[in-house]
């Protein structure tokens, strides 16, 4: 962070939004599990239940050990509000059916997660939500449609599995101008490589259970912004419809998130010198990392981004086959699905990020069959690239 009046996220990622929730003496937040809060006063019960006294009533709606994770996480992308979610794809379907009316229009990527590209291919047309697809990278696009008129533009950047980035200020003027509400997917980049809101978004989503948790033992999602209004209307939305944040979970990421900084400077290195390894392994077709030059979209992950992330993908001669035989040959990742843990994650995108797709859908995204993601996680890097290397000679697939 440039700001020398703030403290910089390292420090935040460690102190923010933790003190008011400290109570015996604590240096911790305690777990606070309890599902309703007491008033033997009912004039107090009363004000706190109409919202006019600070408090809590009841767990689906509010709990101190959530609301420091809120807190923590609104610090971080440097917001006003925060109100959080049982998972990722709560925040997202909330944060649409919060502001979506039959008869609207979306604006969006191709690249999508793929339990968003859901919601945009079968529920919101379910609803009479009409979806307009972009090409990913492709601006001139995303701004005619935009243009056209939409209630949300929706964004995520870099994308799920070839790490696809999209110009967040350039898109958030196009949709400010069309009176869209800019929402993007900053689960990737975490706040420690991108904000979004500084960058012109309304509204920025986290997908929790990855870089954020970064242990991959808690499931949960966030929504920042700055006007409280918006995540008022959002919060609302979700008190009464139900995908609260457990406690438990809200503990897990809040202790994840103390080394965020640390966690995520360490992958985006390994992710470069790995990205760099893969270049040169004959057997090895394509490699995706936008911190690389020839990247399609190096320059403006350069401007937007602080760092390029842990995320990258690599595409393998001879298709699922090599997937099949190289994947089980590797020491140090889980073959799993999940992507931001602190051990390294690797899986092919047919089974993991674009598993709702067809083979024609996939080849149509640019993602080959082929593909493997790799989520770098904190072990040493050489000890990473040695492993691969080992990996690549069992299969006899380059050097
Ligand atoms: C995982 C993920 C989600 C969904 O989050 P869940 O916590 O699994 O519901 C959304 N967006 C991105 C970019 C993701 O990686």
């Amino acid at each position: 962070m440039t700001d020398k009046n703030k403290p910089s996220l390292a420090t935040q990622a460690v102190w923010a939004g933790e003190k008011e929730y400290l109570v015996h003496g604590a240096t911790q937040v305690p777990v606070i599990p309890s599902v309703a809060f007491g008033y033997d006063d009912m004039d107090e019960w009363y004000e706190v239940a109409i919202g006019r006294k600070k408090g809590h009533i009841y767990g689906r709606n509010t709990n101190p050990t959530v609301q420091a994770f809120e807190d923590k996480v609104k610090v971080l992308e440097g917001a006003n509000a925060a109100t959080s979610f049982s998972t990722g794809m709560a925040a997202i379907s909330n944060t649409l059916y919060t502001f979506l009316r039959p008869g609207d229009r979306v604006v969006t990527i191709k690249d999508t997660y793929g339990g968003t590209n859901k919601i945009f291919t079968e529920f919101l047309p379910n609803i009479g939500v009409d979806v307009q697809f972009c090409e990913t990278g492709n601006h001139e696009q995303l701004i005619e449609e935009t243009a056209k008129g939409c209630k949300i533009l929706y964004l995520e950047t870099p994308t799920n599995p070839t790490v696809k980035i999209t110009d967040i200020k350039k898109c958030a003027q196009a949709g400010h101008q069309a009176g869209a509400l800019v929402v993007v997917d900053n689960t990737f980049a975490t706040p420690v490589n991108q904000n979004p809101l500084q960058l012109g978004a309304d509204l920025v989503l986290h997908s929790a259970t990855k870089f954020l948790g970064g242990h991959a033992d808690a499931l949960g999602g966030v929504v920042v912004g700055y006007d409280h209004a918006l995540i008022e209307a959002i919060y609302h939305y979700r008190e009464i419809n139900g995908a609260t944040m457990d406690p438990w979970a809200a503990y897990l990421l809040l202790r994840g998130m103390k080394t965020l900084d640390l966690r995520v400077k360490r992958q985006a290195e390994t992710a470069m010198k790995l990205a760099t390894y893969l270049k040169t392994v004959e057997g090895v077709e394509q490699v995706f990392y936008p911190g690389l030059e020839d990247h399609p979209n190096h320059a403006i992950a350069k401007e937007q981004m602080s760092g390029f992330g842990g995320m990258l993908s690599f595409a393998v001669t001879g298709g699922v086959d090599t997937v099949r035989h190289l994947l089980p040959k590797l020491q140090y990742a889980n073959r799993a699905a999940n992507l931001g843990a602190v051990e390294t994650t690797v899986g092919p995108a047919r089974t993991t990020s674009h598993v709702e797709c067809t083979p024609e859908e996939r080849a149509a995204m640019g993602i080959p069959e082929g593909l493997i993601r790799v989520s770098c996680g904190i072990e040493d890097a050489d000890d990473i690239i040695q492993d691969f290397k080992q990996a690549f000679k069992a299969v006899e697939v380059g050097v």
